[in-house]
C-alpha cells in the first residue's frame, strides 16, 4: 500500500519531469498540496517529506489547522470561495488567497492588517453564477482594484477547468487571460491552474501554481 509520503515523492518527480519536458525549470512550479478535509496529521506527515505549501478552502477547518501547525515554516494558501466578512481573519494565516472574485473581498482585505498575495479567480464555465470573474474587461477593473490597495500583492490569475470540457481550451484561455493581465500588470505573471486529474495539461500552458489534493493525499474522507 502506498502513503501519503511515497505520493507526494511520485508527484513532484513526475511534476519535475514534466517541467522540464517543456522547457521549464521545476524550480518555477509551486506545487501546492490541497488538504482540505484532512488532518494535521496528514499536513505533517507532507511537511516531513519536504512539501512546503498547502491550500485549504474553508476558513472554519483552515483556521485551526493554521494555528496548530503555527510552529513549523510552511507557505499557506486559501483557494475556496472567501467571504467577505471572513476575509481579513483569512488574511492573518495565509500568504496567499488564490480567489479573488468580487469587489466587497477586496474592499474588506483594504484594511487587512497583513499583507497578502492574491490571484483573480476566472469563471471558465458557460455558468455566470459561479466563482470567478467571467471576462477579460471584469478581470482587469477587479485588477485595478486590488492594485489600489497597500495589503493586496496582485500576483496573477487562478482558474477550475470545467470538468467535462475540453481542459486543453479552458487552458489556452487562462493563458490569453494572464497576457492581458501581465500587459496592464507587469508584476502578476503567476496562473494557478491544474488539479489531480489535469496539471499535465495545465502545466503546458504555462501554470506556474498546481494545486494537487487527492493524487498526494488520497481520497478525502467525507465531509462534516
Ligand atoms: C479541492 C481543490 C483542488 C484539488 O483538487 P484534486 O482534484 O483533489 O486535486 C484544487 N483547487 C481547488 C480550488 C480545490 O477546491
Amino acid at each position: 500500500m502506498t502513503g501519503v509520503t511515497e505520493r507526494w515523492n511520485a508527484v513532484r518527480a513526475e511534476v519535475a519531469s514534466e517541467a522540464e519536458r517543456r522547457g521549464r525549470n521545476p524550480d518555477d512550479i509551486t506545487i501546492v498540496v490541497v488538504t482540505k478535509f484532512h488532518p494535521v496529521s496528514v499536513i505533517e506527515e507532507l511537511l516531513d517529506a519536504g512539501a512546503t505549501d498547502f491550500g485549504e478552502s474553508r476558513h472554519q477547518d483552515a483556521a485551526p489547522k493554521t494555528e496548530a501547525l503555527a510552529g513549523r515554516e510552511l507557505t499557506w494558501h486559501f483557494v475556496g470561495q472567501v467571504q467577505s466578512n471572513k476575509a481579513r481573519a483569512i488574511a492573518r494565516y495565509t500568504t496567499f488567497i488564490h480567489s479573488l472574485d468580487r469587489d466587497s473581498v477586496v474592499e474588506a482585505l483594504r484594511t487587512a492588517d497583513s499583507q497578502v498575495g492574491g490571484f483573480i479567480e476566472v469563471n471558465l464555465t458557460d455558468d455566470p453564477g459561479r466563482g470567478g470573474v467571467n471576462d477579460a474587461d471584469e478581470m482587469l477593473r477587479l485588477a485595478e482594484l486590488i492594485a489600489s490597495t497597500d495589503t493586496i500583492d496582485l500576483r496573477g490569475i487562478m482558474a477550475v477547468a470545467p470538468q467535462h470540457d475540453d481542459a486543453g481550451r479552458a487552458f489556452e484561455r487562462i493563458a490569453t487571460l494572464s497576457e492581458a493581465l501581465r500587459q496592464a500588470h507587469p508584476n502578476a505573471t503567476d496562473i494557478s491552474a491544474g488539479m489531480s486529474a489535469d496539471w499535465r495539461d495545465a502545466l503546458a500552458h504555462g501554470a506556474t501554481h498546481l494545486r494537487i489534493g487527492t493524487s498526494i493525499t488520497g481520497n478525502r474522507p467525507v465531509q462534516g
